[in-house]
């Protein structure tokens, strides 16, 4: 990393993915946006994984004159043609559960279950200069949930590279093969 960085806002209120930021960028002072100060929502209003990591990051950086890491990231599955994708958090509208649960309806029947954890992570500048990674992990989605660790569609994707679901992956395991840990290894590569 060429680039020095002392401290960077994460744009996101998830934290879960906050907790796996700060443990993939260690040495990095990491503050949230809760810690900034700010309550606000920020519309995805974009059409990629890339626009909308750009459009958290820019409003956090330009907001507070800070350099701001955001990620956009989401479940792709090969037999709903990349479904759901950019609305994997709005799937069914009402949360975790009920999106998994909607998953699961879904893939009933579906014997072709391959699927992928897609992230595009941004780092903008208060200039707006910004840097982009990107990163993916593969798997397929299970019969049903296996294991409590983790977030979101976790407990559902079975891991190609760890050989298990991510529910019963710790966190060292599941950062060291992860969408996420691809991605910031990919923009670090550029900063
Ligand atoms: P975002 O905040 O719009 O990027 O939404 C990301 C959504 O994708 C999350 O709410 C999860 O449903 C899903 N997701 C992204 N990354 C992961 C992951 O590492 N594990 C499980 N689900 C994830």
């Amino acid at each position: 990393m060429l680039m020095k960085l002392d401290k960077i806002a994460v744009a996101s209120g998830n934290k879960d993915k906050i907790a796996e930021i700060k443990a993939i960028f260690k040495g990095v002072e990491i503050i949230s946006m809760a810690e900034l100060g700010f309550t606000g929502d920020i519309e995805e209003t974009g059409k990629t994984f890339k626009e909308n990591a750009k459009i958290k990051a820019e409003t956090i950086a330009r907001l507070y004159n800070i350099p701001a890491l955001s990620d956009d990231s989401g479940l792709c599955v090969d037999a709903l043609g990349g479904a759901p994708g950019i609305y994997s958090a709005r799937f069914s509208g009402e949360g975790d559960a009920a999106n998994r649960r909607l998953l699961l309806k879904r893939l009933e029947h579906i014997t072709h279950r391959r699927a992928h954890f897609e992230s595009a992570v941004c780092l903008c500048m208060p200039d707006g200069k910004a840097y982009f990674g990107e990163g993916k992990t593969y798997g397929r989605i299970l019969q049903e949930e296996i294991g409590e660790h983790g977030f979101g569609y976790d407990c559902l994707f079975y891991s190609d590279d760890l050989k298990k679901s991510f529910g019963l992956a710790l966190e060292d395991e599941k950062n060291s093969v992860s969408h996420r840990f691809r991605a910031l290894d990919d923009l670090l590569k550029k900063l």
